[in-house]
């Protein structure tokens, strides 16, 4: 079974979040170092370290991300306005914590996808 992190304390509500989606599925709660008026992380209930240990079984899973991201976009009034979807992998993705999550960044002008 893959390793716990923080991410699944999250889940289980040993440590404080502010979460804002939760279902059998999937959490949502803001990150904690917002890099935008909207930054919110999705993430499965279930340990998935990364984009690369996904499976045909997490089909339904990954699903639900974007279906909770359009969702919790709405509510958060940033559906009209636009927002960015980001999922890191390893080191040069950027990813820091090993539980697969999607970012929902919006409520600004987001620029370039990547500095030049
Ligand atoms: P990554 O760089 O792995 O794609 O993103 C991890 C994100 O998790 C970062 O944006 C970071 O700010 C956020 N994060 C790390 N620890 C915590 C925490 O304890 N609580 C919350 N809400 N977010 C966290």
């Amino acid at each position: 079974m893959a390793e716990e992190t923080l991410f699944s304390k999250i889940i289980r509500k040993e440590i404080p979040a502010d979460i804002v989606y939760e279902d059998g599925i999937v959490t949502a709660f803001r990150d904690i170092s917002a890099q935008a008026p909207t930054h919110i992380l999705i993430i499965p209930n279930k340990v998935i370290p990364t984009v690369n240990d996904v499976t045909q079984e997490d089909e339904a899973v990954l699903g639900r991300l974007f279906t909770v991201a359009a969702k919790i976009a709405k509510d958060e009034g940033i559906s009209e306005s636009g927002y960015r979807l980001i999922i890191n992998c390893n080191k040069d993705g950027g990813q820091e914590v090993s539980h697969f999550h999607m970012h929902i960044l919006g409520g600004r002008p987001l620029g370039r996808m990547l500095a030049k």
